[in-house]
């Protein structure tokens, strides 16, 4: 029977950085997908590719670009984003816990792990339209992410997979993983579902990159709670929680948080899960995220969270949950015409749903499911209660609050008062899941008693202690190429030493 050093389940970006980083080592490396070929990438296709690492200035980036003459690069103001600021950016949502190993992996090895996927032919650009605005002729970036592969999420699952497959590598689609193949408290291989029928598949190690739960429906009841049962999902359909159900029935310890998750405000009309039909700079458009530049109302006419208590980076992520929690999970955002400009290209995108009208007691009556007169008196009080002399900066947390409310708006609030007034209708939509395995410092998974499950590593969505009541943009992706080049290598060198 045909051996591998390596299989890898799974072929999002996780996966292919631990296919890349085996492949340094060892020779025989398959990737094994459960999708078909055109379905491939998990939810790695589905991003805008962004990813948050720490550098410090132009200088740092130079090596990443795609083109590192792009005129508008002399105008631009990156800043710089230190390990310091990345750690608070982590703590500000751990309540209280300390930085976890993971995390601290994530953030010294995030700017090293962008220098091999950039020597490996993965391109960046600046996000000059969704992370900068433009201030006295120049782009100011404003959360410290800067970064996004060149063509997204597709761009680096398939310059990841070309890199993979000219090194020698193998993907199989339509092949899912549905259990590990042990020996003698090894883990020797997978077993596998294809088109074909089952068959085992054996090899010196097994990384599973196979992503969080997100996909089902009962898993996120079980962990997560009924609010979660009906959300939408944004991403792939086939990140079930399989690579975890092996790992755990195995004797894995489960770790993490696994009542936290990734979730946004997403168009209420959109389909149950994301689609790979729509062309891929087009697929983020059915999160709805500027709500900073506005307010937020449910059924009950009300605001529900402070909309400007950070920049959106370090919001959206947990505001989809703040929607889901709401009577009918739903929510409409509202707008005037003052901000129309910086509504980025989402809230234009051809699939859109809006109600418009030229005063806010029109509107109001147009917002389905709400309480007309309570949400009326709602925005009237938030009008009244701005600081109309603080000026509205939104390339900085500009302190243009609200002065008054039970529930304020702590920067960049302005009156609704210039119509059109226009309102988007939003519910939370599910990106992926926090709690998962624990790793040692070579990718292994461990038992509860610490010690690793020889043979099997993970990467990815699926390792616990990462991210907890929050996540701050961009940081999936790095955590996955992290952790996914750790597997990589912990398991050629298991392999190879076998
Ligand atoms: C719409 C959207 C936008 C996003 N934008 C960003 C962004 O810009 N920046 C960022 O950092 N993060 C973003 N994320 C989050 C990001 O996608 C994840 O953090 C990251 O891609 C997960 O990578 P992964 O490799 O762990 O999982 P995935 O990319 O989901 O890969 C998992 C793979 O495993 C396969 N699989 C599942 N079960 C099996 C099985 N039993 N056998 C074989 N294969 C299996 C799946 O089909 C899939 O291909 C976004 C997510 C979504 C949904």
């Amino acid at each position: 029977m045909e051996r591998w050093d390596v299989v890898v389940v799974g072929s999002g970006n996780a996966a292919l950085c631990a296919a890349l980083a085996a492949q340094e080592d060892a020779t025989r490396i398959l990737v094994i997908e459960k999708a078909p070929r055109e379905m491939a990438g998990g939810n790695t296709q589905y991003t805008a590719g962004a990813m948050r690492f720490v550098y410090d200035g132009k200088d740092d980036l130079l090596p990443l670009l795609r083109d590192p003459a792009d005129p508008r690069l002399e105008r631009t103001d990156f800043g710089a984003y230190t390990a310091e600021t990345f750690t608070n950016d982590l703590l500000q949502f751990n309540e209280g816990r300390a930085l976890s190993p993971e995390q601290e992996v994530l953030i010294s090895r995030s700017y090293p792990t962008m220098r091999w996927l950039a020597e490996r032919g993965v391109k960046f650009e600046p996000i000059y339209d969704r992370q900068s605005f433009e201030k006295e002729g120049r782009y100011v970036f404003w959360g410290g992410l800067t970064l996004a592969s060149a063509r997204e999420g597709v761009g680096l699952f398939e310059t990841e997979r070309t890199a993979f497959e000219a090194g020698g590598g193998v993907v199989r689609y339509d092949c899912a993983a549905t259990g590990l193949l042990v020996e003698e408290d090894r883990v020797v291989g997978v077993k596998a579902t294809t088109p074909e029928g089952d068959e085992e598949i054996r090899a010196g190690a097994v990384v599973l990159g196979c992503g969080g739960f997100e996909a089902s429906e009962e898993m996120r009841r079980r962990h997560m709670g009924e609010i979660w049962a009906g959300a939408k999902v944004r991403g792939t359909p086939h990140n079930t929680g399989d690579g975890l159900r092996m790992a755990l029935d195995l004797g894995a310890m489960p770790y993490g948080f696994f009542a936290g998750c990734h979730a946004t405000p997403m168009d209420l009309h959109m389909k149950d899960f994301g689609n790979l039909e729509i062309p891929h700079g087009d697929r983020k458009h059915y999160r709805k995220i500027c709500y900073f530049l506005g307010v937020m109302l449910n059924a009950r006419g009300e605001r529900f969270v402070d909309e400007g208590a950070d920049f959106r980076n370090y919001t959206y992520a947990q505001f989809g949950r703040a929607v889901l929690e709401q009577p009918g999970q739903f929510a409409w955002q509202v707008f005037d015409a003052k901000v129309e400009d910086l509504l980025y290209a989402e809230y234009r995108f051809h699939d859109a749903h809006w109600v418009e009208d030229t005063t806010l007691d029109g509107l109001v009556g147009k917002l389905a499911g709400v309480d007309r007169a309570s949400a009326l008196q709602t925005l009237q009080a938030f009008n009244e209660s701005i600081m109309e002399e603080v000026p509205f900066d939104p390339t900085v947390k500009d302190g243009r609050g609200t002065r008054g409310l039970a529930l304020p708006k702590s920067n960049w609030a302005q009156r609704l008062d210039t119509p059109p007034f226009k309102a988007f209708p939003v519910t939370g939509g599910i990106t992926f899941t926090y709690g998962g395995l624990k790793v040692d410092d070579g990718g292994a998974v461990t038992r509860d008693d610490g010690d690793p499950i020889p043979g099997l590593f993970a990467c990815g969505e699926i390792v616990g202690g990462v991210f907890f009541h929050g996540y701050p943009g961009g940081a999936g992706l790095t955590s996955g190429a992290v952790f996914g080049r750790i597997a990589g290598q912990g398991a050629a060198r298991h392999a190879l030493s076998d």
